[in-house]
C-alpha cells in the first residue's frame, strides 16, 4: 500500500492533474428520473473550478449512457421495483429506475454547466448487460473505459472527483483511480449522496480514508 502524503494548503494546480467531472445529467438533477437531493446545487462550484484548473488540464466530463433496455432498470425485470436488490455479474447491487437512455433529455448534462470546460466526455454504460459505476472500469471489474490510458497518455498524475453521485459513481471512481495508481483527491464540496443517512455517508468517507483517498474542498485549490 502507498503512503499518503501530507497535504499542503492550498493544494496548487499543475499540469499533471486533471479534473472528472462526474454525470451531470438531467436525470441526476432535482426533477430527474433517478434526482439526486441538491444535485443541482453544486454546479456554479463544478463551473468555477474552470479557473482553478487552466493549465491546460485534462477536465472529462462523464456521461451515463444506457441503451433503454439496459439490465440495470427495474422496468427489464418481470415484478422488480426500482430501488429492488439486484446482483449477477457486472450489475448491482440494486435496480434503477430508467435514467439516461441514449439521446433522452434526460441524459443530457445539465444546461447550466459549462461544457466548454470539457476536454474529453466519456460516456459510460452502454453496454447492455453491465452497468459502470466507475469512470476506469465497468461494473464487472476489467471492461475498460479508456480512462486510465487516456490520461496517463497525459502524464497525469493526480485526479481530482467531483460530480454525482458520491454513494455510487464517485466512490467507485475514486477508489479505481487510487488502485490504478492515481494520487486521488474528492471534492466534497462539489459531490452529493443519492442516499443521504449520515451513516452512509460516514462509511464512504471511512472508505476513501482506509484507501489512502484525500477528501477535500474546492476552497482549498489554488491555480
Ligand atoms: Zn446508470
Amino acid at each position: 500500500m502507498r503512503t499518503k502524503k501530507m497535504l499542503d494548503f492550498p493544494i496548487k494546480i499543475t499540469g499533471n492533474d486533471a479534473l472528472l467531472v462526474i454525470d451531470i445529467q438531467n436525470d441526476f438533477l432535482p426533477g430527474g428520473s433517478l434526482a439526486v437531493t441538491d444535485g443541482d446545487t453544486i454546479i456554479t462550484g463544478i463551473n468555477d473550478l474552470r479557473t482553478t484548473f487552466s493549465h491546460n488540464n485534462q477536465i472529462i466530463f462523464t456521461q451515463d449512457w444506457h441503451p433503454s433496455d439496459h439490465q440495470s432498470f427495474a422496468s427489464v425485470h418481470s415484478g422488480k421495483k426500482p430501488f429492488d436488490e439486484y446482483s449477477s455479474p457486472g450489475l448491482g447491487p440494486v435496480l434503477w429506475p430508467d435514467h439516461c437512455i441514449q439521446g433522452s433529455k434526460g441524459a443530457e448534462f445539465a444546461s447550466n454547466l459549462d461544457q466548454n470546460m470539457a476536454k474529453m466526455i466519456l460516456r459510460k454504460g452502454y453496454h447492455k448487460e453491465l452497468d459502470s459505476y466507475s469512470a476506469f472500469l465497468e461494473n464487472d471489474k476489467k471492461t475498460l473505459t479508456g480512462l486510465n490510458e487516456y490520461l496517463k497518455a497525459f502524464n497525469v498524475s493526480r485526479v481530482f472527483v467531483c460530480g454525482l453521485a458520491l454513494d455510487y459513481c464517485i466512490k467507485y471512481t475514486a477508489l479505481d483511480a487510487y488502485k490504478l495508481g492515481f494520487e486521488v483527491f474528492v471534492i466534497l464540496d462539489l459531490t452529493k449522496p443519492v442516499i443521504t443517512e449520515k451513516s452512509s455517508i460516514k462509511e464512504i468517507l471511512a472508505d476513501f480514508e482506509s484507501n489512502q483517498i484525500n477528501i477535500i474542498i474546492s476552497d482549498q485549490i489554488r491555480e
